[in-house]
């Protein structure tokens, strides 16, 4: 097939013209014929199969059956009439009926004529009937490019209502493949196709439109699907190879006083294994010439600290300084608290800069920043102000990436000649699966392992009619020294009930609680305030804070045993997650509790369900784009997977996987795709580019 021929605008097609060809280009994107031939179905009819009348069953799906009419008749009914013919085979007797267009409908009926019918039947006074059914004489039947699995296209209300029916598209595929001859180059070497078994490309999208069995649909859907996965992949994979090359990062060889003297006398523990390994991957980084852009994924309390640390001390042991970025001020202080702890007996110099460092002091860091006398600067985005200037900043870590853009990591780089490496943590797994797609080109360490010894969460849904419950054993864990957070849902287009909600429940938790300490903390205080709240929490002179969200990010009492949420069937399953997240940090055993009515619908159900069953934030995770498909997952807006025009990314993981397999070893065993063999690939992936098919999915 000669790649021109299908550039060619659909207008050209023969029964489409131009009133169509506008529609197919706004509807549904279709410019070109290699648009059409890459529209595929959704779903397809199963038509394998014929049945005879005494085979039908009551409920069965829909069914073909063949047959003759025998007799047409009108029946009157409370509105108006319908239309019934008996339909009979050499089996038994049955009905059909129309309600709409009985006219044309009778003066086209032919009597006595074998006819292929297609629909759903009822059941009804001991005879299947079958209203308005798809009909077609099987003389005609048998003349159609025929295929026994009738594909279903997708389609919108402007097409149905131009008349462009499935019918209309069956046949404007049917003349494509009649002027294209069902002719195509292979677009995959001949390698993969026989390494995979993959069915050649003319006779996929030959059986993807026309298909001829189940089992010949089957491969052909996995072969398109592999097809689009494998180039996407590849895209990433060169995309990152490209970065890779371009964008020159500092070498940092040495390991050296700092990073050996904390791990040999000071680390406070053992490092888990998932620690040890997500190190060592940053340290080949640092040493590789390139800069390095990591995205750090560990679930809460999985210690992405001590590794953001050793880290750091890499770059000091190069005479380099480091920064550690936190999305608020709360989590800079604790973080700068927690790193002066760990470095108490190394001379590393640490300092904290946040909106509210006072002038005098702010100029200070600002001269010692420049003089080099600073190791470790930590702070939020006061760290991005022009006036911050590093001597010479070799690692950024970035704490709880999404409250960061892209915009302001770039800031960082411009502080610099040289691009300083950079490392993304962040607690909000992004599933294995959209990772992959999302992020193939850029490079990904996951902390899998909680530290030893930590006692699980125990979750448990209440109903708020157990409410009483629920507060005596609250009594109890403050009776023991516990403290508790219980937050309340506050989602932005109902916030003035939500607020009541919040309030209300503040008061009542006051007349249950008379003899103890409550702290407050919502949206609509100012920050002076809420930190003022949180910090009375912080250093446990309250037992218990009621709050809303505000609390999700980071905040660490270990104190704290009980998380209680109100009204858990309005949060989503991460966000779930990420709020149980805050207890569980300390030796005692911690607790979450989620409160919800009675009423509850099938998806909140399984969200409870998964955050009582389990404790891992992946297969959380999974769950989560399950129920909520990847539209609403953060990042994949921009990132067009949802473009895919033939996989899907969550049901076809496994195929995602073997095109990311199969795109590394070919990238890696010929990185320009210049090779023989992979001429091709090379030539497809070209062709991709310049009509930018690629590219719609990729940003
Ligand atoms: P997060 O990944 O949520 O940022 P942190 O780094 O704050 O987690 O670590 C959570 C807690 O676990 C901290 O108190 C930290 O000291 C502790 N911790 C981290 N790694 C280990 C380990 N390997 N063994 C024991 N405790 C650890
Ligand atoms: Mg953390």
């Amino acid at each position: 097939m000669n790649a021109n021929i299908l550039q060619t605008p659909i207008d050209y097609l023969k029964g489409v013209g131009p009133n169509r060809a506008d529609l197919l280009r706004k509807e549904l994107g279709i410019h070109t014929y290699q648009d059409l031939i890459n529209f595929f179905p959704n779903r397809y009819l199963d038509k394998t199969r014929f049945y005879k009348i005494n085979e039908l069953q009551r409920n069965s799906a829909e069914v073909q059956v063949v047959g003759k009419i025998t007799h047409i008749k009108s029946v009157e009914q409370k509105r108006g009439k319908r239309l019934v013919a008996d339909f009979v085979d050499e089996t038994g007797k049955m009905e059909l009926v129309w309600f709409r267009g009985q006219k044309w409908i009778r003066e086209n009926l032919k009597i006595n004529t074998p006819y292929v019918i297609f629909g759903k039947t009822n059941w009804f006074n001991g005879l299947f009937s079958m209203p308005h059914p798809e009909m077609e004489l099987v003389e005609e039947y048998k003349k159609q490019l025929r295929t026994a699995m009738q594909p279903i296209y997708p389609s919108t209300e402007k097409l149905a209502k131009a008349g462009i029916s499935n019918r209309v598209f069956h046949k404007i595929m049917q003349q494509l493949f009649i002027e294209t001859k069902g002719k195509f180059y292979d677009t995959l070497s001949e390698e993969l196709t026989s390494e995979l078994k993959l069915l050649p490309k003319a006779q996929a999208v030959f059986n993807v439109h026309f298909p001829q069995n189940q089992e010949l649909l089957a491969q052909a859907q996995f072969r398109l699907k592999f097809e689009e996965l494998f180039y996407i992949q590849l895209q990433l994979l060169i995309k990152n190879m490209l970065q890779k090359q371009k964008i020159k990062g500092y070498v940092f060889e040495a390991i050296g006083e700092n990073f050996s003297e904390f791990y040999n006398n000071h680390l406070p523990f053992e490092l888990t294994g998932a620690q040890k390994r997500v190190i060592k991957e940053i340290r080949a980084d640092l040493g590789s010439g390139a800069q390095m852009n990591r995205l750090l994924q560990g679930d809460v309390g999985s210690g992405k600290t001590i590794v953001a640390l050793m880290s750091m001390f890499i770059a000091l042991d190069n005479g380099f300084q480091a920064c550690l970025m936190a999305p608020t001020e709360i989590l800079a202080i604790q973080h700068y608290n927690g790193l002066v702890e760990l470095c108490k007996n190394l001379d590393t110099s640490i300092y904290l800069l946040t909106g509210s460092t006072k002038t005098k002091d702010r100029r200070e860091i600002h001269e010692k920043l420049e003089n080099g006398e600073i190791d470790i600067l930590i702070g939020t985005h006061a760290l991005l102000e022009d006036k911050v200037k590093f001597k010479n900043l070799g690692l950024a870590v970035i704490d709880e990436q999404h409250r960061f853009g892209v915009a302001q990591r770039a800031k960082l780089w411009r502080k610099n000649q040289v691009p300083p490496h950079i490392l993304v943590m962040t607690a909000t797994p992004i599933p294995r699966t959209l990772a992959m797609s999302l992020y193939g080109d850029l490079d990904i360490s996951v902390i899998d392992e909680l530290p030893p010894g930590r006692k699980p969460i125990k979750t448990v849904h209440r109903y708020d009619s157990n409410r009483l419950k629920v507060f005596a054993f609250i009594k109890d864990e403050i009776q023991k020294g516990r403290q508790i957070y219980i937050v309340y849902p506050l989602i932005q287009e109902s916030e003035k009930m939500d607020y009541k909600d919040l309030m209300d429940g503040y008061e009542s938790i006051a007349r249950e609680f008379p003899n103890e300490q409550i702290s407050i903390v919502h949206g609509q205080m100012k920050s002076d305030a809420k930190d003022y709240e949180m910090d009375r929490f912080v250093r446990g002179e309250t037992q218990i804070m009621v709050a809303t969200t505000v609390i999700e990010v980071g905040v660490n009492v270990p104190n704290a045993s009980v998380m209680i949420i109100e009204s858990a069937e309005r949060f989503g399953l991460s966000q779930l997650h990420q709020l149980r997240g805050r207890v569980g940090r300390g030796a005692e055993q911690s607790f979450c509790i989620l409160m919800t009515g009675h009423k509850l619908s099938k998806d909140s159900k399984t969200r409870l369900e998964t955050m009582t069953a389990t404790n891992d934030g992946f297969e959380i995770a999974e769950v989560d784009l399950k129920l909520r498909g990847p539209g609403d997952i953060m990042g994949t807006q921009q990132s067009g997977v949802l473009n895919l025009k033939i996989a899907d990314i969550v049901k076809d993981n496994d195929v995602l996987k073997l095109a990311r397999h199969h795109a590394m070893q070919i990238l890696k065993e010929d990185p320009s795709l210049s090779l023989e063999k992979n001429k091709v690939i090379r030539f497809t992936y070209a062709q991709l580019a310049k009509h930018k098919n690629i590219w719609n999915y990729i940003s």
